[in-house]
C-alpha cells in the first residue's frame, strides 16, 4: 500500500503489488487541461474520461481508495494509446508514459480480465514475443498462408471467419519474402570506418519489413559505419512493457542487454521508433535490479535512433533523383509517437528527407497526432484505432503527397491499411528506404 499525498479519506490505495504508479508522479497533475487538445482519443470523443487529465483523475481516485479498479476504469485506461503527446505539452512535467505503464502493470496484477483475453495475452506476451524461433516459425506459416493463395480463398469463401482469431485476419500485414535473421552478421563499409555499431532487428519489423532492415545496413555502411547484428538478441519488450507485462518485458530487456554489451561499440542502432524508445528507458525498467541496473543504463545511453545517429554523424548527401519524368516526388512525414514524443526526435528524419534530390517535402496537418497503431492497440481497440487511421488518411490525402514517410513498422502497417480503406493513392515508405533508393539511383547513374 502506498501513501496518498492528496487523500482526505484516510483510506488506503487500491493499487497493489510491485509495480504501482507513483503518487508523486500523479499528483504533479494540476488538472490545467493544456494536454486535452494534444490527446488523440480526446480529439475524437471530446470526453473527459478519454483525456490524459481524466485518466489521471481516475488514477487518483484509485490511489485515494475512492474506488476499486473497475472494468469501466480499465476501459478508459485501455483506450490510451500511450502516444505521450500529453507528456510533451504538459507544463507541470507529468511523466505520463511512466505513470500509465505502471498503472497498466498494476491492472494486470489486480484486475481479472476475461478468459479469452487472458489466454490471448499470455500466448502473445509470454509464449511468442520472447521466443525468436517460435516467432520465426509462426511468421513462416503466415507467409505461406499469404503466398500460397490460401489467404485469397479463405477471404473469398468467408472461411477465414470460422478460424480462431479470424476476425483479426484482416489486420495481418504482408510478410516479407525473406525475413531479416539476426545471425551475428558483420557488414563492413568499403572505405574508412567512422563508427562501429550493433543493430536491433526487433520482432515485427524483421518479419514484415526485412528489406528496410537490409536498407539500414546499406545506408550505414555507405556512411562508413561497421554494423554487427548480435545473434542472441530478441524482441526489445516494448509491446509487453506498454501492455502492463513488465516482468516479461524485464526478462526481454536483460536478454538484449547481454546481447548488446557483448561487444564494445559506439551505438546500438534502432530503426523502429517504439523499440528505440523502450531501449532508451531500460534504465527505468530495471532500476530495482541490482545486477542489471548499471548495464541497463549503459544500453539506454548507447541506444540511438537511426535518423538521429545519421544526423549526428553527418551523412553523405544522396544524389539519385526520385523525380519521375522531371516531376518531383511529393513526400510528407508522419511523426511516429515514440520518435516524435517519447524520444523528441522530429528534425533528423525531415533533414534526411529534404536532402534527397527530386523530392518535394510537404508538411501535413496533425503529423504529430497518433495514427492509431500504438503497438497491439490496433488489434485490441479496433474501433478507436480505425477512427484515428481514417483521420490520418484524410490528412495525408489533403497534403496531396505521393508518399507518406515514417519511422516505425506499426505506423507503416496502420497507414497502409487506412489509405487502402479510404481508396487513397499515397504510398507509405520508411525514410531510410527513400534514402537507400536515392543512393542506389545515384550509383546507377555514375
Ligand atoms: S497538462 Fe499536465 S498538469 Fe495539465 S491536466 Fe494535463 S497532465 Fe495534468
Ligand atoms: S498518451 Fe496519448 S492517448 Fe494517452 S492520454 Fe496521453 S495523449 Fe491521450
Amino acid at each position: 500500500m502506498s501513501t496518498k499525498p492528496g487523500s482526505t479519506t484516510g483510506r488506503t490505495s487500491n493499487f497493489r503489488g510491485p509495480d504501482v504508479p507513483s503518487p508523486e508522479d500523479m499528483y504533479k497533475c494540476v488538472h490545467c487541461g493544456f494536454c486535452l487538445q494534444a490527446c488523440p482519443t480526446y480529439l475524437e470523443t471530446g470526453l473527459e474520461a478519454e483525456s490524459p487529465r481524466g485518466r489521471i483523475a481516475l488514477m487518483k481516485a484509485v490511489e485515494e481508495g475512492r474506488t476499486e479498479i473497475t472494468e469501466a476504469i480499465v476501459g478508459h485506461w485501455d483506450k490510451c494509446l500511450q502516444c505521450r503527446a500529453c507528456e510533451v505539452v504538459c507544463p507541470s512535467g507529468v511523466p505520463y508514459g511512466r505513470l500509465m505503464e505502471a498503472t497498466r502493470a498494476n491492472v494486470e496484477s489486480v484486475f481479472q480480465r476475461g478468459f479469452k483475453q487472458r489466454k490471448a495475452r499470455n500466448m502473445g506476451f509470454n509464449g511468442v514475443l520472447p521466443n525468436t524461433k517460435r516467432l520465426n516459425r509462426i511468421g513462416g506459416v503466415l507467409r505461406f498462408y499469404q503466398k500460397s493463395g490460401l489467404q485469397t480463398i479463405a477471404r473469398k469463401t468467408g472461411a477465414v471467419r470460422l478460424a480462431p482469431g479470424g476476425k483479426l485476419e484482416k489486420y495481418l500485414p504482408k510478410l516479407s519474402d525473406k525475413f531479416f535473421i539476426t545471425s551475428g552478421q558483420l557488414i563492413r563499409p568499403e572505405g574508412e570506418v567512422r563508427a562501429r555499431v550493433t543493430l536491433l532487428g526487433g520482432c515485427v519489423m524483421r518479419l514484415t519489413h526485412a528489406s528496410t532492415l537490409e536498407a539500414v545496413t546499406r545506408v550505414l555502411a555507405r556512411n562508413g559505419v561497421e554494423v554487427y547484428v548480435p545473434e542472441s538478441q530478441g524482441c526489445c519488450g516494448a509491446l509487453n512493457a506498454h501492455s502492463g507485462e513488465r516482468d516479461s518485458a524485464r526478462d526481454m530487456a536483460r536478454k538484449n542487454i547481454d546481447a548488446f554489451l557483448e561487444v564494445e561499440t559506439d551505438a546500438i542502432i534502432v530503426a523502429s521508433a517504439g523499440c528505440g524508445s523502450t531501449m532508451k528507458e531500460y534504465d527505468e525498467l530495471l532500476a530495482s535490479d541490482l545486477e542489471y541496473a548499471d548495464k541497463a543504463a549503459e544500453v539506454a545511453e548507447r541506444t540511438k535512433d537511426i535518423h538521429e545517429f545519421l544526423s549526428d554523424l553527418g551523412f553523405e548527401v544522396p544524389t539519385g533523383s526520385l523525380a519521375t519524368k522531371g516531376v518531383d516526388l511529393k513526400v510528407t512525414y508522419q511523426d511516429s509517437c515514440h520518435l516524435g514524443h517519447a524520444q523528441q526526435i522530429t528534425t533528423p528524419p525531415r533533414e534526411l528527407l529534404k536532402a534527397i534530390p527530386g523530392l518535394q517535402f510537404v508538411e501535413m496537418e496533425e503529423s504529430l497526432v497518433c495514427c492509431g497503431s500504438a503497438g497491439t492497440y490496433s488489434l485490441i481497440e479496433q474501433g478507436m484505432s480505425t477512427r484515428l487511421g481514417n483521420r490520418k488518411a484524410g490528412h495525408i490525402a489533403a497534403s496531396n503527397a505521393d508518399v507518406v514517410a515514417t519511422a516505425n513498422p506499426g505506423c507503416v502497417i496502420q497507414m497502409e491499411q487506412a489509405l487502402t480503406r479510404a481508396g487513397e493513392r499515397a504510398q507509405v515508405r520508411y525514410v531510410i528506404d527513400l534514402m537507400d533508393e536515392s543512393y542506389r539511383l545515384g550509383d546507377a547513374a555514375d
